[in-house]
């Protein structure tokens, strides 16, 4: 029979789903009973963290990643209890927004285990993915706790949905959005990456299709992020403001003051709910209102998107077994190392960040 002692938590081993463990956890409160929040040397609250399951995907998109891709060992790579400890000491630092993502954060083994025990978390719950697992998960992740989706779609065309993510099927995913939205997840919001000369006329029936089933979208202007062949960045760039004199040609729009915890500004059209944002990180930098950090899937916490400042969380919590308080402490001081901006230059020959967007967690 279990037994517990005071100081320990009982954790499920999730990933085999076979045995349960005892950790201890050493809790500490803060001394004069204040509650801890990370706050920067800027003054910027991060209180929304992005957390990458896996580094692994099952579609290859040619913004994001190689065609050949090595990916990382299973030793590298944090275990789902890490993981869960890791979210656990942001939310106790005030964190009140998680959102998984990757590679594609539904492929991970065990990850509906990670994903009911954040869902116990005081804080609101949200994936990013690519929609290829939803036919088969939508509802088991809405009873899981996960409020709302954003699922990348950028094209309504089979054979160029096909090319652009090199292996993905658009049906799948279409398939998976329509169990989301019968599913009935609070906000369901698309997400496209647009490109010259690829998928920049179907901007409109992007929206329209959104439109058609009550949900948003928002548009991507694609970030120097990994050693990419496949095309050339500059050549590909479509700015946010060309997007939407595209859609403004249909559909006059309205900027609402409305934000999500994310980079991206809201627009709204006269005859429908669905919100129209933009996420536009050359264009208009949004580092100043940034209020956010990022844990790859090797427990790298990431200051910024756009540079390399980070601190090896994996190293602390591998050295220091359920040292709890540690890890927040770690978190704490890892505030001062997150830089004011990022500077993205499509005309520089070389990727401004070497990690793949897949490595950084999206
Ligand atoms: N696999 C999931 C998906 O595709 O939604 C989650 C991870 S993916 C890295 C997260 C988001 O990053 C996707 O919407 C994807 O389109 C976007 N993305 C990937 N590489 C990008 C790049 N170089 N520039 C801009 N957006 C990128
Ligand atoms: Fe996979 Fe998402 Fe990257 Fe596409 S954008 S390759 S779906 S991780």
């Amino acid at each position: 029979m279990l037994s517990m002692r005071r100081g320990e938590t009982l954790l499920t081993c999730m990933e085999t789903h076979s045995h349960y463990q005892f950790m201890p956890m050493i809790e500490t409160q803060n001394p004069d009973g204040a509650q801890d929040v990370l706050i920067d040397k800027f003054g910027r609250r991060v209180d929304y963290i992005r957390l990458s399951v896996t580094d692994r995907c099952d579609f290859r998109c040619v913004y994001c990643m190689s065609e050949n891709m090595t990916f990382l060992p299973r030793e590298r790579v944090l275990t789902l209890e890490e993981i869960h400890q890791v979210a656990r000491a942001f939310v106790s630092l005030g964190v009140s927004k998680i959102r998984l993502t990757g590679g594609e954060p539904l492929v991970r083994k065990g990850v509906m285990g990670l994903i009911r025990q954040l869902g116990q978390l005081d804080a609101e719950l949200v994936i990013t993915t690519n929609g290829s697992q939803l036919p088969k998960m939508a509802n088991e992740l809405r009873d899981a706790g996960v409020r709302r989706l954003n699922i990348s779609l950028d094209s309504l065309r089979a054979d160029r949905f096909t090319q652009m993510t090199r292996i993905g099927k658009l049906e799948q995913v279409l398939r998976g959005i329509d169990a989301s939205v019968a599913a009935g997840f609070d906000r369901i919001k698309l997400n496209a990456v647009v490109m010259k000369g690829r998928n920049d006329d179907e901007v409109l029936d992007l929206v329209d299709y959104a439109r058609d089933r009550g949900i948003d979208i928002s548009f991507i202007e694609e970030m120097p992020l990994g050693n990419i062949t496949e095309h050339d960045r500059a050549e590909a760039y479509c700015s946010s403001d060309e997007v939407r004199s595209l859609i403004e040609a249909r559909y006059p729009l309205v900027r609402t003051t409305e934000k999500t915890a994310g980079p991206s500004t809201y627009f709204r059209m006269s005859d429908s709910d669905s919100r129209i944002g933009f996420i536009s990180p050359h264009s208009h930098n949004f580092c100043g209102e940034c209020n956010r950090v990022r844990v790859t899937v090797e427990g790298r916490l990431l200051l910024c998107l756009g540079n390399e400042h980070s601190v090896d969380l994996k190293e602390v919590m591998r050295a220091h077994p359920g040292d709890f308080e540690r890890l927040r402490q770690t978190l704490i001081s890892s505030m001062d190392l997150k830089p004011e901006r990022h500077y993205f230059d499509l005309d520089d020959d070389e990727p401004q960040v070497i990690r793949f967007m897949n490595m950084t967690g999206g």
